[in-house]
């Protein structure tokens, strides 16, 4: 089969400010052509990173109207792009790779998918991560935060869910994959939680379950029990999803403990871990059960924290008997404020990587 359309898909998805790096191999035509059909790739390409109904679609593409909702329809239904209905009114638009196509293959993942994106995964995250704003923020555990720490709103997890007005639970794509290659995760799958400011949003969702706000807690809680780390869109106003990561799964943490990438270039982090070296008992627990990025080493007398590797998640505070640990905000210096919105975060990202998606918008 001629490559020509994927070339261009992935031209296209490079253009994203996201970016889909190209490989020697061409495993990520490979992925391309796993999951688009010709026609399929086509339409993607003329599609938008805003939202537009079927007709808007129509008009500026010149493409005929008969038969286009149906096959939007199907390809949202694939997860090769976004689709919102608001009343009677369908909405479509083009997603990036990460975060997008890819989490969105959730109902088709299969092992040949999960082998190219794991051989994809390292050239994809070299180039992914050596660019800012990094996607996502680490959301500390909250009640871990002082007040005299002076925690701002998009810090706290409480405010990404009190933003929001519809929940969706999901399995982790991350986990679903690993597990796919034979090495499964005995942390819970179930952990990915979809957010939106209108109600009712996931009602017809074909994946995951729709929670309440007060689920929406009790998951949080869960996962902190579980040693999971909390990741949300590296944005001030309207993530609208927060991650729960284990370090053997997630393609994120997988970047900082596999890849070698510098903590500060993978992710956003606010905060970091204080030891009191008088208070540690040297017992080991948060470095052997919590801490999911090797940011603890042994000392001679106490734990220390490797602060350039510590994303500020708060996981090893609540199991320490010793009450050693505590979250600390970084200070001007190392602070870095997260772009206001998704559209500003677009921005940055594009401007940063020098690619034009004036098309795209
Ligand atoms: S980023 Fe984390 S929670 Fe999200 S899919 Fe990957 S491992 Fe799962
Ligand atoms: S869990 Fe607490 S007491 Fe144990 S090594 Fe870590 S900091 Fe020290
Ligand atoms: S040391 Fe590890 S577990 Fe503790 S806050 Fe830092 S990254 Fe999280």
């Amino acid at each position: 089969m001629d490559d020509a359309i994927y070339k261009k898909v992935a031209k296209v998805l490079d253009t994203m400010p996201n970016g889909f790096s190209a490989t020697e191999s061409g495993v990520e035509i490979k992925l391309l052509k796993k999951i688009f059909t010709p026609e399929q790739a086509e339409l993607f390409c003329n599609l938008r990173l805003t939202f537009e109904t079927v007709e808007e679609i129509a008009q500026r593409t010149g493409r005929p109207l008969e038969g286009l909702k149906e096959r939007l329809i199907s390809m949202a239904k694939s997860g090769q792009l976004f689709m919102i209905k608001l009343g009677r009114t369908r909405y479509f638009k083009m997603l990036p790779w990460v975060f997008g196509i890819y989490e969105f293959q959730l109902g088709r993942l299969d092992r040949e998918l999960a082998e190219l994106n794991e051989e994809y995964r390292p050239v994809f995250g070299r180039q992914f991560f050596s660019a800012t704003p990094q996607l996502m923020q680490v959301l500390p555990i909250e009640e871990q935060i002082s007040e005299k720490e002076e925690p701002l709103p998009y810090e706290k997890v409480s405010s990404v869910i009190e933003n929001g007005q519809s929940f969706l639970v999901n399995d982790c794509i991350c986990k679903k994959e690993q597990d796919l290659l034979d090495k499964p995760c005995d942390r819970p799958l179930q952990v990915c939680l979809a957010i939106a400011p209108i109600p009712g949003i996931f009602d017809n969702s074909p994946l995951g379950r729709v929670i309440s706000k007060s689920e929406a807690y009790e998951l949080m809680k869960k996962t902190e029990e579980e040693g999971l780390v909390h990741l949300s869109g590296n944005v001030q106003y309207g993530p609208f999803y927060i991650c729960n990561c284990c370090k053997c799964c997630c393609g994120v943490l997988r970047s900082i403990n596999e890849l070698g990438i510098p903590a500060a270039e993978v992710v956003n982090a606010h905060y970091y871990a204080e030891i009191d070296p008088d208070k540690c008992i040297s017992c080991g627990l948060c470095l052997d059960e919590r801490c999911q990025v090797g940011a603890i080493e042994e000392g001679e007398d106490a734990y220390r924290i490797i602060h350039d590797r510590c994303i500020g998640c708060g996981l090893c505070i609540t199991t320490c008997p010793a009450e050693a640990v505590r979250l600390v905000h970084k200070g001007k210096e190392e602070l870095v404020t997260p772009p206001a919105t998704e559209e500003a975060w677009f921005e940055e990202r594009g401007r940063k990587r020098g690619v034009d998606f004036s098309a795209y918008k």
